[in-house]
Formats: structure tokens, sequence, C-alpha cells
């Protein structure tokens, strides 16, 4: 078996050699914390879970190492910690907020069959080597600081005779034409349209951290030199893949190269740069206004985590994907098959049929053509087909459950709508917070008239059906 890989930055399918067999090592840009994650957004974190699933087949479990940072500096969050918690200092509301968001995150993507990455580094945790690289930035006269801001200069880079990749190669645009392109608006300190920011000064009351580069006053760092740090601290200088959704190739990841190029006088940040396709719902571009935004909580509502796994991972990652409730209906009763065949089953080893399709691309249509396969040869066949066929499911993040689980599981979604009911909970926190009791009490009653219970503590609220 050869694992080939399609790389952006040289829109090639390669053969994948990791720099060292003996730690695999892979970055994915993770979640901005502010509000649920949506089904979009579950997308990168299931694609790269499957790959981060066939690596530890490949060379070893504890051979990968899997980085997903968690970006909780920004601008979304500060306003949100203000809408939320306008009672509360800044700092201490964004902290709410950022737990808050980072817990649903977990259950919702761990209700998916995810596994959790090796580390999960958080920007605030990294400040000091955001700081460390932009003094090198500036000492290499790839960046500069004008108005108490730190700026990166593609420019300078292409200027630069070194080893360097040109600014623009990975995202396959032209800085000329980015140049001549360029919005008149400007910001005034910068000293070209394209540069951009890796430190700005921070506003009263917002979260503040010493400045790099001799700059007095405090600041908090752009987003991109986030995950040139987080990926720098916890997997080196260069390593094997680089992962995210397609939207982030430009400017996010062209940024993050650069940063990271130009720091360690690298011809390369990642030898693979993986990008997911987009995801749309029922045919339209998913959006707020359009009224069709939906969040995997909701979705978890009403449908067992698997199913919408398995609806993912039925189109190709690097295709777009249309979301539609016929797609999940199908993937239910797949499920419901395979789990009344080999919910019991005991495990054997998966069939390299389904490696070998993961193997080419994540090539997943192709797996589970042959997961279908497999269950029909398990039917006709003895106890070594059946444990190859529930082997393959586990390895793919499927049957985490037996088949009596997932029967009763099935009844229980559909009954409750636990979006509703966090959303109300939220609402009631929310109501506290601005000391609106009648407000609060209101909810409570709504909640309890739905058979809901719910309990207040330190760690904030949780609730129950009551019985
Ligand atoms: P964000 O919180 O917007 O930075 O997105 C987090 C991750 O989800 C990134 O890897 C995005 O590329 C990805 N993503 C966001 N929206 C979609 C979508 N509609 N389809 C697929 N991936 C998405
Ligand atoms: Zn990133």
């Amino acid at each position: 078996m050869e694992l080939r890989l399609y790389d952006t930055f040289t829109r090639q399918k390669l053969a994948f050699v990791p720099l060292d067999a003996a730690n695999v090592l892979m970055y994915v840009c993770g979640p901005t914390v502010y509000d649920f994650a949506h089904i979009g957004n579950a997308r990168p974190v299931i694609v790269f879970d499957v790959l981060f699933r066939l690596l530890r087949h490949v060379y070893g479990a504890d051979h990968v190492t899997y980085v997903r940072n968690i970006t909780n500096v920004d601008d979304k969050i500060n306003a949100r910690a203000a809408r939320d918690f306008p009672q509360l200092p800044l700092n201490e509301a964004i902290r709410r907020v950022t737990e808050i968001t980072e817990r649903q995150f977990h259950e919702d993507v761990d209700a998916l069959g995810n596994r959790r990455p090796s580390v999960e580094p958080r920007a605030t945790e990294h400040i000091a080597e955001m700081r460390d690289i932009i003094e090198r930035l500036v000492a290499g006269d790839f960046a500069y600081v004008a108005e108490d801001h730190v700026l990166f200069s593609p420019q300078a880079m292409n200027a630069a005779n070194a080893v360097l990749p040109r600014y623009g190669a990975l995202s396959k645009r032209s800085l000329d034409e980015m140049i001549a392109g360029a919005r008149i608006d400007v910001a005034p300190y910068k000293r070209d349209a394209t540069d951009f920011v890796l430190w700005k000064p921070s506003k009263p009351g917002e979260p503040s951290w010493p400045s790099p580069a001799g700059i007095k006053v405090g600041g908090r760092p752009g987003w991109h030199i986030e995950c040139s740090a987080m990926a720098w601290k916890h997997l080196g200088e260069q390593f094997d893949i680089h992962g995210g959704g397609i939207d982030l190739v430009f400017p996010h990841h062209e940024n993050e190269l650069a940063q990271s190029a130009c720091a360690f006088h690298a011809e390369r940040m990642a030898n693979v740069w993986m990008h997911n396709g987009f995801l749309q719902v029922e045919g339209d571009k998913m959006s707020k206004s359009l009224g069709n935004f939906v969040t995997i909580r909701e979705l978890l509502a009403d449908w067992p985590g698997e199913v919408l796994r398995l609806t993912m991972l039925k189109t190709h990652y690097r295709s777009p994907i249309d979301w539609t409730l016929r797609g999940m209906e199908e993937s239910a009763k797949s499920l419901d098959d395979w789990y009344r065949f080999a919910g019991d089953l005991r495990m054997g080893r998966p069939a390299e049929a389904v490696i070998d399709a993961l193997a080419d691309d994540l090539n997943t249509p192709r797996m589970i053509a042959e997961l279908h396969g497999l269950r029909n040869e398990a039917a006709s066949g003895g106890e070594a087909d059946r444990g190859r066929f529930a082997a393959s499911l586990s390895l793919l993040g499927f049957l985490s459950k037996s088949a009596a689980e997932w029967e009763s599981q099935k009844r229980q979604a559909g009954g409750v709508d636990e979006g509703a009911v966090q959303a109300l909970i939220e609402a009631r926190t929310s109501a506290r917070a601005r000391k609106d009791f009648r407000e609060s009490d209101r909810i409570r009653d709504e909640l309890a008239a739905m058979g809901i219970a719910i309990k207040d503590s330190k760690e904030g609220t949780t609730w129950e059906i009551a019985r």
C-alpha cells in the first residue's frame, strides 16, 4: 500500500513520505470559540480525523502527533463576550465565552465519533512563541513597527535572496496582481497595501500582553501568527501535513507559511497542504440570513452522530458537499443495517480494500462502497469475514455502540430538541447575568413544561430529562 495525498502547494497527488516515520506530524486549524460550531465546521474535523486514524493505522498509534489549535483571541469573541456578559469585566466575560464554547465544541465533535487530537493548544498560552517569531521577523527585515503595530511585508519576503518560497505560491496568486488590486482605503500605518498585521495595540479593556519589538503599549496577536507559533511549539520548524478548509488557503495559510518560512529561513512550513471543500445545505450556501444555518448541536438532537459522520464521508473531501435531509436518511438506513448485523461482533483486522481506498487521497466514497461489499461478504461468509467488516467500521469511527445501544439511542433522539434546550439555557444564563430574574424564572418554567430539569452550579447549568 502506498499513501498518496493531494498537496495544494504543488497541485498534485503525491506519494506521502514523512520527515520521520517514527513521528508523523500534522497540524489542522481549529475553531475560533465564540459560538456553536456549524455542520460546515464539522467537515475538517471529520476529514482530518479520518486521516489521523489512517496515519495511526499505517505508522502505529504512538507514531503520529496531531495538533489542532483553539483560537481564543479574536474580535468575534470580544464582541460575543460584551453582548452575553455585559456586567462582567471584558476579560472575565471572554474567559466565560471561550470556556463554554470550547466545552460545547468538544461535546459536539466527540459525538461525531472523532478522536481527540494529540494536542489542542490554546492561542493565549503561546504568546511568548508569537513574540519570539515576531522578533525574528523584525530582525530579518521581513516585518516592521508602525504606530504600535507590527506588520509583515510580503514584498520584503519576495525581495529577499534566500531559500524562501515566493509569497503567493500556495494560493497561486501573484503579488504584483495583489498590489495592483489592493483596495484604496488601506490603513495609513502600512507601508504597502499587501502588508498584514502580526501584532496590534489593544483597546482599553481588551485582552493585552506586553508587546514585542520595543513597542511600549500592550497589544495582542493577529490571527495568522497564532498558528505559526502553535505549530512551531508542538511540531517544530517544519512538519508533514497542514490542513484546514479551502477558505483558509488565502490569506490565512499563505500568511502562516510566509511567517514561518521567513522566521526559520526555510523553504517550507509543511510538506503537504491539504484542504477540504465547502459544505452547502440543500443546494444553497449556508448563511444566517438564508435561515439554513445549522449547528452540529441541532442535528445531533435528531440524528445519531454516526449518521452525520457517514453522511459527511459519502463525498470526497476535496469536492463541495451538498448537505441534505435525504443524505442523512440514507446514512441512517445503512447504519441501521450495519448495526443490526455487526453491532455485537468481535473485531478482527480491518480490510485491506478499505485501507487502500483511504490511502488513495482519502477516497471515502470508494471506502463506503467497499464497506457495503464487506457487509455482503460477511453475511454469506464466516467469522473472519464478519470480524473484518466490524473492524473496518470501528477503524473509521463507527460501531462505537452495541446494537442495543444503537436502537435505544434512536428512540431517544427526536424526543427532546437538545438545541432548543441549550438555547433556552443560554438565554436564561444571559438573563440572570443582567439580573432579569423575571425572565430567567419564566425560562425555567418553560423548560419544566418541556420536561427538562436544570441544575445550576459553579461550572454552569446542566440539564436532564425530568423523570
Ligand atoms: P472558522 O471557525 O470559520 O475559522 O472555521 C473553522 C474551520 O471550518 C476551518 O477549517 C474552515 O475552513 C472550516 N469551514 C467553515 N465553514 C465551512 C463550510 N461551510 N464547509 C466546510 N468547511 C468549513
Ligand atoms: Zn491556522
